[in-house]
């Protein structure tokens, strides 16, 4: 099993499958983005290989995120190739959903399990205007595909000051009276030259509880606040489903994370808020051998730094969330 120096189990790997996107969240990306070139981004033969890889040194779960996976073609053969990996025992995935209606079913079928989904509000004019073009009908066309064909839900919001801090985080949380899904807000984090705006409208978790427990009285902690991945869960009483507050900037899980990401173009991302990297396509495409990569993997892992440095005013400067994979 494969720990890092502060004796974390790192055993999770989030994979980019591309930089590019069909929305451009204003929180993300900005308007005018470029992507990079297809031969810089890993080909279908080198992910396989490397979720092989992954998989043998003792990693269990992948989750492929973006840009947005669902416009890489390869999307279901790939999810189809992890779930069958030696070692890997759950596949997930995080997308915006626009594509997920015709995505889910045969998704399920290669053995996908889980979806995570971003939603950031039902207003229809405030999703256009967070996404910059996105159409909310597509997105909620695909939520209930994904729970038609029998995936398990997760809702995903990032709530900014002023735009969805307010109605949209309780008409959000309706969902889960009655749906047995987790409906996530995510405290946003600042990246590179969007780092200002990022910061400013940052909405905590503790603001967040209070808009809730006002619309639907005290909420009951669950699992006695144990994280369920980077989550802490809470329930409307009755509720089928759970609240969860992802609180990377006021509340840091790094002491449990247990997570590396590899970017579209083949580079080991060692902690999200921190720019520490690890090039694997040199490796890949200078024909290394899997001894060779495998070191390489294991020293990633090694190396992973304890933990990001927001409180001490470090921002991540070479990549965005989008270029990361969140
Ligand atoms: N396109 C897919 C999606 O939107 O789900 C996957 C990639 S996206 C980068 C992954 C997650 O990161 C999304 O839930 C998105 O809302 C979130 N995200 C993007 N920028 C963020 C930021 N600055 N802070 C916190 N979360 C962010
Ligand atoms: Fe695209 Fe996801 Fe970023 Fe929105 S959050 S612009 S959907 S990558």
């Amino acid at each position: 099993m494969p720990f890092d120096r502060y004796n974390r189990n790192i055993d999770y790997l989030r994979i980019s499958l591309t930089d590019a996107c069909n929305l451009r969240c204003v929180y993300c990306m900005p308007e005018q983005m470029t992507f990079r070139p297809r031969d810089e981004l890993l080909s279908d033969g080198e992910l396989r290989r490397l979720i092989g890889l992954f998989g043998a040194v003792g990693f269990r779960k992948i989750r492929f995120t973006g840009g947005e996976p669902t416009l890489r073609s390869s999307l279901v053969d790939l999810v189809r190739h992890a779930t069958q990996t030696p070692g890997i025992e759950a596949v997930g995935l995080t997308t915006n959903g626009v594509l997920l209606d015709k995505l889910a079913a045969p998704l399920r079928e290669a053995g996908l399990r889980s979806v995570n989904i971003s939603l950031d509000t039902l207003d229809p004019e405030k999703f256009r205007r967070i996404t910059r073009w996105g159409k909310l009908d597509a997105v909620l066309a695909g939520l209930d595909a994904a729970a038609q064909a029998g995936l398990r839900v997760k809702l995903n919001a990032v709530v900014s000051r002023g735009t969805n801090d307010r109605e949209d985080v309780v008409a959000l949380a309706r969902y889960t009276l009655d749906q047995p899904w987790q409906v996530r807000f995510i405290e946003q984090m600042p990246f590179g030259n969007n780092a200002e705006f990022q910061k400013r409208s940052m909405v905590d978790e503790a603001e967040l509880r209070d808009v809730l427990t006002a619309a639907y009285g005290p909420l009951e902690l669950v699992n006695n606040g144990r994280l369920d991945g980077e989550a802490r869960l809470y329930r409307i009483a009755g509720a089928p489903g759970c609240l969860g507050f992802i609180s990377p900037v006021t509340k840091p899980f790094c002491a449990d994370c247990n997570r590396l990401r590899l970017t579209a173009d083949g580079v080991l991302r060692l902690c999200l808020l921190r720019d520490n990297e690890v090039d694997l396509r040199p490796l890949l495409r200078g024909g290394a051998g899997d001894d060779e990569i495998t070191v390489a993997i294991r020293q990633a892992v090694f190396e992973k730094p304890w933990g990001h440095g927001l409180e001490q005013h470090l921002i991540p400067a070479t990549r965005g969330m989008s270029e990361i994979g969140g």
